[in-house]
């Protein structure tokens, strides 16, 4: 399922926030499109699909590779280390 990567791999719980917003977005008014979390931080950001694209620069800014979607009804996780998916 994951691929071989081993941050999917070492990942056994989801994180999951009470607020669907991107977090930075929120802060300047923009607009996104799906939310992603952080499963190192547990913060909500924004997809690639998003003009900002806050989840993939917080993942490579960080050195936080996992993020899981937050969009209800889909169960995933993404690293964008390897770029590798896994279902949950
Ligand atoms: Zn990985
Ligand atoms: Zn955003
Ligand atoms: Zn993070």
């Amino acid at each position: 399922m994951s691929q071989g990567c081993p941050h999917l791999e070492a990942i056994r719980e989801i994180e999951t926030p009470q607020r669907r917003v991107c977090e930075e977005c929120d802060m300047i008014g923009a607009r996104w499109v799906h939310l992603r979390t952080c499963q190192t931080c547990g913060i909500m950001l924004c997809c690639d699909s998003s003009p900002n694209r806050h989840a993939s620069k917080h993942a490579r800014a960080s050195d936080h590779p996992v993020a899981a979607s937050a969009e209800p009804g889909e169960r995933w996780l993404y690293c964008y280390t390897d770029d590798a998916n896994a279902e949950y």
